[in-house]
């Protein structure tokens, strides 16, 4: 299936000079949205994860079906001051700007295998974030699952030696 049809240029959001990548146009689409789920699902079934971790917001939207399909767990990593319990947090640099993200301390047991999904990796900044929330968690690591991979930005350089799936690149 062609992913990339279904996905929408917007030039000049959210700031001149910037072209997002806007996925609502394939969230939309029935047969678009289940075949990446499948998709995900199927590359990264050798990883033999135990927990899918999903960044807010769009990682939610990927993540929780993707953990669904695979027959493991959700576990959300979140803008700073939303968790009510004890958080690990880790600082970032997005495309936009600084911002820390954070994660339940108590989300899953050391050693757990963890999938990180979110819908799009740029610079690798949110990514490299949360796989550090990880580290602090004693977790093991196994993969990253991207929609979209903005080649030019380098991202992919940046993250720790696991596999990486993608499924649509610029
Ligand atoms: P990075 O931290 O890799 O520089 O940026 C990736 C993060 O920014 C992801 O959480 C992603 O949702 C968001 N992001 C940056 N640019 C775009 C874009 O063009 N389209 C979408 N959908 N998300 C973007």
């Amino acid at each position: 299936m062609d992913l990339k049809s279904l996905i929408r240029d917007i030039p000049d959001f959210p700031k001149p000079g910037i072209l997002f990548r806007d996925i609502t146009t394939l969230l939309r689409d029935p047969q678009g949205l289940s075949y990446t789920i499948d998709s995900l699902a199927e590359k990264c079934a050798e990883m033999s994860a135990d927990y899918v971790v999903g960044m807010e917001s769009r990682g939610f939207i990927f993540g929780a079906p993707l953990a669904y399909k695979m027959g493991i767990g959700f576990i959300p990593v979140r803008k700073p001051g939303k968790l009510p319990g004890a958080v690990h947090f880790a600082e970032y640099e997005l495309e936009y700007g600084v911002d820390r993200l954070e994660m339940h301390r108590d989300a899953m047991t050391s050693g757990s295998r963890v999938l990180i999904v979110d819908d799009l990796i740029a610079t690798g900044g949110t990514a490299v974030a949360t796989a550090k929330l990880l580290e602090q968690a004693g977790c093991e690591l196994v993969g990253f699952a991207f929609i979209i991979e903005l080649q030019a930005l380098g991202g992919r350089e940046k993250l720790p030696d696991v596999p990486i799936v993608t499924l649509v690149e610029y």
